[in-house]
């Protein structure tokens, strides 16, 4: 009896997919205490799709890095 109930309540813990746009961590250190520095946009060239460039700068260790995604900035963006 208390087995189907706790089959039914396996199910619905089950959580969705992980977010994967909040898991970024420095990659030097591993904090996830880190600033947002730049966005450039990268473009579209032969065989090659608009990407933005974003740029991190750690607040532990000061560590910078770049991040490239696909994409476009979007209209009414300050430059940089
Ligand atoms: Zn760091």
């Amino acid at each position: 009896m208390s087995g189907a109930i706790e089959l039914r309540r396996k199910l619905l813990e089950r959580r969705p997919a992980m977010d994967m746009q909040t898991s970024r961590t420095c990659p030097k250190c591993g904090s996830d205490n880190y600033a947002f520095r730049s966005r450039k946009q990268i473009e579209a060239s032969e065989g090659q799709e608009a990407m933005l460039e974003t740029k991190y700068r750690c607040k532990k260790c000061e560590k910078e890095w770049k991040e490239k995604v696909p994409g476009v900035l979007k209209k009414g963006t300050p430059r940089e």
